[in-house]
């Protein structure tokens, strides 16, 4: 029986381009997630888009003087050749920017009004006379009342890490123009967040299957109990307030980004032809949402979008949100504004796409923070990927391909230590389908790296360019075993390394697409006709440990 599998994905904001940072905390997980179920005949729906509103963007337009959606697209055309070149498999990767995304925020602010899950309110709200508008809180700057710093924003203290509000910045002044604020009255709608409190408690305390991490930090959160939160902000960018009189007010942006989620699968619905289909990701009981996200994120899609949906009715909540943590770039906490960041399409036009995805697989945050540094890039590169599986398939591939005429050798009888490497490959093809399913996605990668150590020292036992000499049959079983091995390897690996399980499936004599032979043994049948052997990885010269290190921190974020 197949199940369904919804996929949601952070939907990253337009308004810079991705860091490894991003990659490795809510877009590679759900990717490798993706492919392994889709293997696995399971059907999914795997959906994101740009985020593509709010103050950071008309801001940054106003800098470069052209129009919000100008930015928006910009880096929207920039994320779709990110996942195209790093092999993110979306099934949509749309932006919120569609009309079809506006009428679904709509509709869900319409009806939780109507069921007074959205209320009125007057606010008293930072507003420059300069620039005419008001100002959300890390747009005011002034000066630290804890440690005295300058350039204290209106939200948290960057150089002491206190969080602050504008009212008690000491000299509080306008980011963008320099002008001191007033404090103006006006009217918000509210999202009355504390009405599902109890609700949310319960449902949370029987997430028992969550990380530890993200259940002790929402049950905290609720301990607390949840506070209303402003749905609509005075700006004139973004999706316009349903309600006669709130013309020049918009949905806030954290609103309706988790909106997107069900927005982007009526959309994909409509483009497939079946206008219904979205329903069965949706309302279908069985079917079961998994949301990645960066730790960052994790009260939005914990709180907040289960609030909103229980409040609207009748759509499936979040089944796991396995958020992972940060990625440190050499020892110290990413910063984009500092540069401190290594950027995926600078990456990828200088190196492969999967030597990073093994590194950041295999060294995923999902824990604990972890660190990406060149050397350990070279290093992982060199050892495990050419040395360990690469240089294991090249040499069983050469060397068949030399002796037994460019074919996959029939095997005779097989000895205990042949029998002994088959079951362990067949054994950690199951090990890792159980750790997979369960996002144990670092614990998998390293299983399937363990059985490739141990055919590389049952190919070196068996030794058949030795034995060959004496006894052929003898060389024919141990290539063979050894070939069934790496197809198993291309397999189980293939979630976290597409491009190189599908040369290893091609070089194995395979046609077609190493996904649809789905998630199973998959020894290659003797007498098949293998190509010219190729190597799968080339090995980096450690040179670039020092040239990449440098360019860290250097030139505009
Ligand atoms: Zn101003
Ligand atoms: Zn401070």
């Amino acid at each position: 029986m197949s199940e369904k599998i919804f996929i949601g994905v952070a939907w990253p904001y337009a308004n810079g381009e991705l860091h490894l940072g991003q990659i490795a905390g809510a877009y590679l997980p759900p990717d490798i997630f993706a492919r392994y179920h889709r293997a696995k005949g399971n059907e999914v729906l795997m959906v994101s888009g740009s985020d593509q509103h709010g103050t950071p963007i008309t801001i940054k337009a106003e800098q470069e003087g052209v129009k919000p959606a100008e930015i928006a697209a910009r880096y929207h055309k920039l994320f779709l050749e990110s996942w195209q070149k790093l092999g993110i498999s979306f099934d949509l990767f749309t932006t919120t920017g569609t009309a079809n995304h506006a009428e679904v925020t709509q509709d869900i602010f319409l009806t939780l009004l109507k069921k007074d899950y959205i209320y009125r309110d007057i606010v008293s709200q930072s507003f420059c006379p300069q620039c005419q508008r008001f100002l959300a809180d890390r747009y005011i700057e002034g000066t630290c009342p804890y440690c005295y710093s300058t350039g204290a924003r209106g939200d948290q203290c960057e150089a002491c890490g206190k969080p602050l509000n504008p009212a008690e910045l000491i000299d509080p002044h306008c980011r963008i123009c320099g002008t001191p604020p007033v404090f103006k009255d006006t009217e918000h709608f509210f999202l009355k967040l504390s009405a599902f409190n109890d609700k949310l408690l319960k449902w949370v305390k029987q997430q028992t299957h969550w990380r530890p991490n993200v259940l002790n930090f929402t049950t905290r959160y609720l301990e607390d109990g949840l506070k209303d939160r402003a749905i609509t902000r005075d700006i004139k960018w973004g999706i316009p307030v349903p309600v006669k009189g709130y013309e020049n007010k918009r949905i806030y942006v954290w609103f309706e980004a988790v909106i997107g989620y069900l927005s982007a699968a009526k959309e994909w619905a409509k483009s497939s032809g079946d206008e219904e289909k979205w329903r069965s990701f949706w309302q279908d009981e069985k079917t079961k949402s998994y949301y990645f996200i960066g730790k960052d994120n994790i009260p939005f899609h914990t709180l907040i979008w289960p609030a909103m949906l229980t409040g609207y009715g009748d759509l499936n909540l979040p089944y796991d949100v396995p958020a992972n943590e940060f990625l440190t770039i050499e020892g110290r906490k990413l910063s984009t504004s500092h540069n401190w960041a290594v950027w995926l399409l600078d990456y990828l036009s200088r190196y492969d796409p999967d030597p990073l995805r093994y590194l950041l697989s295999i060294n995923m945050p999902e824990t604990a923070d972890t660190d990406f540094s060149w050397r350990e890039f070279v290093r992982r590169n060199n050892d495990e990927l050419v040395a360990t599986y690469g240089n294991l398939a090249h040499r069983v591939l050469t060397f068949t391909y030399r002796n037994f005429n460019n074919r996959v050798p029939e095997p005779g009888e097989l000895d205990q230590q042949d029998k002994k490497i088959l079951d362990s490959a067949r054994d950690t093809l199951a090990a890792v389908d159980r750790l997979l399913y369960g996002c144990h996605f670092r614990e998998a990668i390293r299983n399937a790296m363990s059985l490739a150590q141990a055919a590389n020292r049952y190919l070196d036992e068996k030794s058949p360019w030795k034995v060959i000499k004496e006894d052929r049959q003898a060389a024919a079983n141990s290539l063979y075993v050894t070939l069934a091995v790496i197809s198993y390897l291309k397999t189980m690996l293939y979630p976290f390394l597409p491009f190189s399980s599908q040369k290893l499936h091609q070089l194995l004599g395979f046609k077609g697409n190493v996904a649809d032979h789905g998630w199973q043994p998959q020894p290659p049948p003797p007498g098949q006709k293998l190509p010219p052997p190729e190597p799968l990885f080339s090995k980096l010269d450690d040179s670039l440990i020092e040239a990449e290190t440098k360019r860290l921190g250097h030139g505009p974020g």
